[in-house]
């Protein structure tokens, strides 16, 4: 029996990983390998076929989330598990994307790993749940979620369905008492997670020769300023309170850019921030 529903969840991988459903991550880009219209209307065909209620609900235009539950019961507490759609860009793969190159005991492709592998487990732990239908069980829904990859929305979506219920949806109408969610991570259980705020500074300047620079305002000089402010400030949350398991709060510039040439006084200057 363990060994069919291995069996059955390997080939439901392939069959997951020859759905692209690629996040753009930003760019402006065409082609049949986008967003993951295609995973979505997988996962509601595989929702109606196990014949348990589901929904798919529009994120933003043409993505969405597929949620589905097993028949509620009362008394019991509810698990919300949850699996992103997309997957992150192809270029530079070293394997065919799509199709699902089972070598040595393993399997390629893009998303095998993040988090197609894990959409298979939980379809088919769900899917057991579904059709044996132990007594006690907890009760289970399994939200497969768009946009995780890039920005996010998908989820956001979620937890605002829970948390100002909107007759939106008919599954999630409450926050659930656990979350399971797929990420990658060696197989560990974890508990706590740092998150994550990034953001962009810009300082503007007046452009004008570098032989006169009086004449100009040079961003890179003004954005200079707030970068030792920042540098002060990361150097002071490393004494603040540590959290056992994800450390102290960080800050961290990673990329500046500005000017447009050695002779010219910037008139813009960029950082980004990770905090
Ligand atoms: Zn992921």
């Amino acid at each position: 029996m363990r060994g069919e529903m291995s069996m059955d969840a390997v080939r439901l991988l392939k069959q997951l990983i020859a759905i692209p459903s690629v996040n753009p991550m930003g760019r402006t880009v065409t082609g049949d390998i986008y967003f993951e219209g295609r995973l979505t209307q997988f996962l509601c065909n595989y929702f109606a076929e196990l014949g348990v209620e589901y929904e798919s609900i529009e994120v933003v235009p043409g993505r969405n989330n597929v949620i589905a539950r097993t028949t509620p019961k009362p008394g019991v507490p509810t698990i919300l598990m949850d699996v992103h759609q997309d997957t992150v860009p192809v270029e530079g793969m070293i394997v065919p994307p799509f199709e699902g190159t089972e070598k040595d005991g393993k399997i390629y492709g893009r998303g095998a790993c993040d988090v197609k592998g894990s959409m298979a487990a939980m379809l088919m732990a769900f899917t057991r749940l579904v059709k044996d239908n132990p007594p006690n069980a907890a009760n289970v829904i399994l939200s497969c979620t768009c946009d995780e990859e890039a920005t996010v929305k998908g989820i956001n979506h979620l937890v605002q369905l829970s948390e100002n219920p909107s007759g939106l949806s008919k599954i999630l109408t409450e926050p659930p008492d656990l979350g399971l969610v797929a990420e990658p991570t060696m197989l560990d259980i974890v508990v706590a997670h740092r998150g994550a705020t990034r953001w962009k500074i810009k300082t503007k300047g007046k452009a004008c020769h570098s032989s006169q620079p009086n004449d100009g305002v040079n961003a890179i000089y003004k954005l200079a300023d707030v970068i030792k402010a920042l540098q002060t400030y990361a150097d002071e949350l490393s004494g603040w309170d540590a959290h056992p398991l994800c450390g102290p709060p960080t800050l961290s510039v990673g990329v500046i850019e500005g000017g447009e040439s050695v002779n010219i006084v910037p008139d813009w200057c960029t950082i980004e921030i990770d905090r």
